[in-house]
């Protein structure tokens, strides 16, 4: 099963020709989610091959146009295309008046199919967005703005059928998947087979932090331990740390102490600023206190 992260945009505030501003398509086990919406996104989605109206959940980190802008012209695209289907919007409180507003003076007559938002508030982590595939936990950021980050995470997985089981122990088909969540079988004669004879553990379930934008600040950690990849800002390398702090955005090293902290399996930095020619600082830097680390690149594919 797919838990898949495509990178439409990590740079920073201000789109370079290499990098596009904020946006990511999230894929778990199926159900598409778009996790930020720069300017631009929807041509990033096109370019890199990708379907637009899978899209069923929009997470929006904070009202910075870079984050969002591409907003207006995404839902635009998918009601050109005809869509009826509902959207769900998590995201700032403001983001549900700004775009209502939108539609209604531009002169669009509205949108074919229905928005349902989801208010997010910047003070406490809590879970926002949950079904049987996954949950969704927003994560308070520290910047100029309520900024929320959040944590896509698997939920439990079943146990896994061992198939050879069915014709040894004679187990009727309706019967598997309660063995698969834990269930024995009692067979005609009363003797009672143990779960754990007819299947193996279940796969681990698989979590994915995003975290942009934000200054350094520890308590992100308790929320992400041991998550499977973090994507992590990094705007800037330490010798513009007076920068990073007047714009509440991090440093590589700042990124990189947190994923350490957090004993996350793999780092991955964005949004970087655009005044850097190449990346080679934020390697440089990250790497002294985290190994595993991966600079993005927008088109990349992260599959955990
Ligand atoms: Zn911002």
């Amino acid at each position: 099963v797919k838990f898949e992260i495509n990178i439409l945009g990590c740079g920073g505030a201000m789109p370079t020709r290499h990098r596009n501003p904020s946006a990511q398509l999230i894929n778990i086990q199926e159900h598409y989610c778009l996790m930020d919406c720069g300017e631009g996104t929807q041509m990033q989605i096109r370019r890199f091959g990708l379907r637009m109206q899978r899209i069923e959940t929009i997470f929006i980190s904070h009202l910075h146009g870079d984050h969002y802008l591409g907003l207006p012209g995404l839902l635009q695209t998918m009601h050109l295309l005809g869509r009826t289907k509902e959207v769900t919007v998590v995201g700032p409180p403001q983001l549900e008046q700004l775009l209502t507003d939108h539609f209604k003076l531009a002169s669009t007559k509205g949108l074919r199919f229905p928005i349902q938002y989801i208010k997010t508030q910047a003070k406490t982590a809590e879970v926002v967005f949950e079904n049987k595939k996954f949950s969704v936990t927003s994560v308070p950021l520290k910047h100029k703005i309520a900024t929320t980050g959040f944590v896509f995470r698997e939920q439990e997985k079943p146990r896994r059928f061992i198939p050879s089981a069915a014709e040894e122990f004679s187990i009727p088909y309706y019967r598997i998947d309660g063995i698969k969540n834990g269930d024995d079988f009692i067979q005609e004669d009363g003797t009672v087979i143990p779960n754990k004879e007819m299947t193996l553990d279940p796969e681990p379930a698989l979590a994915y932090a995003y975290m942009s934008d934000t200054a350094y600040k520890e308590s992100i950690v308790e929320h992400i331990t041991g998550v499977n990849a973090l994507y992590h800002e990094a705007s800037f390398t330490e010798e513009n740390r007076k920068r990073a702090k007047e714009t509440f955005h991090s440093t590589a090293s700042d990124a990189a102490k947190i994923a350490a902290m957090a004993k996350v399996k793999h780092l991955y930095l964005g949004h970087f600023s655009a005044r850097y020619k190449n990346t080679d600082g934020f390697v440089a830097e990250g790497r002294v206190h985290f190994e595993d680390l991966t600079i993005c690149e927008d088109g990349m594919t992260i599959t955990l």
